[in-house]
């Protein structure tokens, strides 16, 4: 079984892959849609919703390469900022920021909040020929005062799940993947495919 990963952060399409074959050992062959498509492909995220842009990407990308695709959309859904940035966690200091302004934004908006608490929220879009099946996992945690770690990417620096005093960045790989938003959503998606294949 050939699948696609719809994700233009080496990053990301790192952690998906390495769980995605934790979940379903070698039965699955994992591919990148800069694999199949070349390093320019782009989709546009112009929606309102995680689910929106998961879907758009899912759809756009199965329909070039002909291939399950899978695709995933992530927001940080910070307590104090109502649930900011949201949909707009990669753009949140600006349209290409890059992850240390995002997180230097992050830190001055909350200086004076007394509630850090915050979580991650990853939306699956697996879309076939044949249909579209979405899955969506959550950690929550907090944001710490200042970047912590070096490992993982994004926001990792900053967040500090429940039940641990480490953020994701000062995690091993494996540790992270264990317990993260990523994972939750994809062991959701793990269940629904193995009822379809089986
Ligand atoms: P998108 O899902 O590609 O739109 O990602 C949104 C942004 O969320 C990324 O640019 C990252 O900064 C951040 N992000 C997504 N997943 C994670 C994660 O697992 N840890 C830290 N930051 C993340």
């Amino acid at each position: 079984m050939k699948i696609v990963l719809a994700s233009a952060n080496p990053a990301k399409a790192k952690e998906l892959e390495s769980i995605l074959r934790s979940l379903f050992e070698d039965t699955l062959t994992i591919l990148t849609a800069t694999d199949l498509l070349g390093a320019d492909w782009h989709v546009e995220e112009p929606g309102h919703t995680l689910e929106e842009n998961a879907y758009l990407k899912a759809v756009a990308v199965a329909e070039r390469t002909l291939l399950p695709t899978i695709a995933d959309d992530t927001g940080l859904e910070v307590e104090a900022l109502g649930g900011l940035p949201g949909v707009r966690t990669a753009r949140f200091a600006g349209d290409d920021a890059s992850w240390e302004a995002n997180n230097a934004l992050l830190l001055e908006r909350l200086t004076h909040a007394s509630d850090r608490r915050a979580r991650f929220r990853t939306v699956l879009c697996y879309r076939d020929c044949l249909r579209t099946i979405f899955a969506e996992g959550i950690c929550t945690g907090t944001i710490a005062p200042e970047p912590r770690g070096s490992g993982g990417f994004g926001y990792d620096p900053l967040f500090i799940p429940d039940g641990y005093d480490r953020t994701f960045a000062e995690m091993k790989p494996e540790e992270k993947h264990a317990l993260s938003h990523r994972r939750r959503a994809l062991e959701q998606l793990a269940e629904r495919l193995r009822t379809l294949w089986s």
